[in-house]
């Protein structure tokens, strides 16, 4: 099969790059090659930010609702496309096409937000802060900024950036993840269709090189950075060294706290989508289930089977399919060699996903849903990010303990509590150290409008993506103070 293209963007053009090195984009559910990605130096990576400089002092003064009006046009050709979007995903990603329309849609919601720029970026008033003078703030825009973004949601993460960057006023440089870059190139193209000018949005690809370019620039105001911890935080120190803004997102370990009163059904389902959704490919993934007195007798075993009865298939390929495959062959390795450490440290596998084999597609990258019974704190699956179809059980005696062991993460992006006790899920919203909280829902990634709040090393920076947060961090505020002496000539009214 030929390889599609993976070209870049850049100033209005799509052009391609030779003499450098590629790295391949999988069809994971198949485990075949679809593309090359080129792996861009700092060389194009300044040509990117020299047209978003060139392009920015027109779309600076383009009015918001002009640029609302482009990006309404862009999410009504997203809507028109949704399902080739949507297929797209599944291909480079592995994700099945549920995920894959979850993935689009939610990336969508951050274009409908992004077109409320107008009301987003008023600014406030006060008439008389002294005798006879008067105050106000407005928003301005930084200049270039810059995206770089993770492979595990192709659509929505990229558009959780620049929509709203360049509603704020702002031209974009984006750094897609070198292993899904196809879905970003189509949704590019749509917005040139919408008529976004030359040069306010531009796409590079890349690695650590184009990255550390992006972070020296001196042309890049801010960064906006998706992706595991260590990168994150190695994006944050570098990018503010060089006197950026950065918000800087990174990975995660979520619990989900089971209470013996919990409604057995919905906890269990719950518990399902939020470890094996996206084969546990997500920052919100919940990889721990705390289960807190008699609830491992009761949900664990509906649980066990609910999990057991998981269809594993090609997401591209079998409409039926539950759960996909995982990103790459190294990773799947990854995956189960962890899988292979905990049990060997003493956790009992309930389903081991090792063994899962799928014959339609034995190329493709799977990893079956595995729980693991009887883990303790220590055990690898515990220590680190999975980032795969793994789910952790650990027994506990008291809700204390439960929240204890939570809060001794380092990581604090989401946690969540199945309970009929308001005063539990009280206690545990309360106390819990972690950013977004889920009460009887087990992955709590809040919606456009709100910020995607992670905390500890889940986020470095200050303000994170999303909802007004997100406008700030693209934004700079210049407070005005006005006093006038008297009416200029010509005026017909009496100076008082
Ligand atoms: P990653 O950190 O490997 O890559 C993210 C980006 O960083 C990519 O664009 C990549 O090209 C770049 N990169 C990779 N290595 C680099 C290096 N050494 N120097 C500079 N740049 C480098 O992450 P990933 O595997 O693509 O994505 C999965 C991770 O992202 C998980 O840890 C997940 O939890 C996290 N994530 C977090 C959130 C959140 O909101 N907190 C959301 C989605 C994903």
């Amino acid at each position: 099969m030929a390889l599609r293209p993976c070209p870049l963007f850049i100033g209005g053009e799509w052009t391609t790059v030779s003499g450098v090195a590629t790295t391949p984009v999988h069809n994971p559910s198949v485990g075949e090659v679809i593309a090359e990605t080129p792996l861009c130096g700092a060389d194009v990576v300044d040509q990117a930010v020299q047209a978003a400089a060139k392009a920015f002092p027109a779309w600076m003064e383009t009015p918001p609702v002009e640029r609302a009006r482009i990006l309404f046009r862009l999410k009504v050709l997203l809507e028109d496309h949704f399902d080739e979007l949507a297929r797209s995903v599944t291909t480079e990603h592995g994700k099945t096409l549920a995920e894959a329309r979850g993935d689009v849609r939610r990336g969508l919601e951050n274009i409908e937000f992004a077109c409320g720029a107008p009301s987003l970026l008023m600014g406030e008033s006060a008439e008389n802060v002294a005798r006879g003078i008067d105050c106000d703030s407005i928003r301005q825009p930084l200049g270039v900024v810059a995206g770089i973004t993770p492979f595990n949601f192709p659509a929505m993460v990229p558009l959780w950036m620049w929509p709203i960057a360049i509603a704020c006023g702002n031209t974009f440089v984006l750094k897609p993840s070198e292993k899904v870059p196809l879905t970003t190139i189509r949704i590019t193209e749509l917005a040139c269709q919408a008529g976004l000018p030359p040069g306010v949005l531009n796409v590079v690809h890349g690695g650590r090189v184009a990255v550390d370019a992006i972070l020296d620039h001196p042309l890049v105001k801010a960064v906006s950075f998706v992706g595991s911890t260590p990168i994150a935080q190695y994006v944050h120190e570098r990018g503010t060294k060089s006197g950026k803004r950065v918000q800087a997102a990174g990975g995660a370990k979520n619990f989900v706290l089971v209470m013996p009163d919990a409604d057995v059904s919905p906890t269990a389902t719950g518990i399902l989508e939020a470890a094996f959704g996206c084969a546990g490919e997500r920052c919100m993934a919940g990889s721990t289930a705390i289960a807190i007195g008699k609830a491992a007798d009761t949900v664990l075993p509906q649980l066990v089977d609910v999990v057991s009865k998981v269809r594993v298939g090609p997401a591209d390929r079998d409409p039926d399919a539950q759960m996909g495959a995982v990103i790459t062959p190294e990773h799947k390795a990854r995956v189960c060699d962890m899988i292979t450490q905990a049990a060997a440290a003493g956790a009992k596998p309930l389903t081991d996903g090792r063994t899962t084999k799928v014959a339609s597609a034995p190329g493709g990258f799977f990893v079956g849903p595995t729980v693991l019974d009887h883990v303790r704190p220590g055990m690898v699956t515990m220590k680190e990010e999975v980032f795969g179809p793994v789910l952790n059980v650990v027994r506990m005696d008291d809700l204390d303990a439960a929240i204890e062991l939570a809060n001794s993460s380092p990581y604090g992006n989401g946690a969540a509590i199945f309970t009929r006790s308001g005063k539990a899920a009280r206690e545990f919203r309360h106390r819990i150290q972690a950013g977004m909280v889920g009460i009887n829902i087990g992955v709590p990634a809040p919606m456009a409008f709100f910020p995607f709040s992670g905390w500890h090393a889940s986020f470095f920076g200050d303000l994170h993506l999303q909802g007004r947060e997100s406008v700030a961090f693209y934004t700079q505020q210049k407070v005005t103070t006005t006093r006038w002496f008297s009416m200029g000539e010509g005026t017909i009214w009496a100076d008082r």
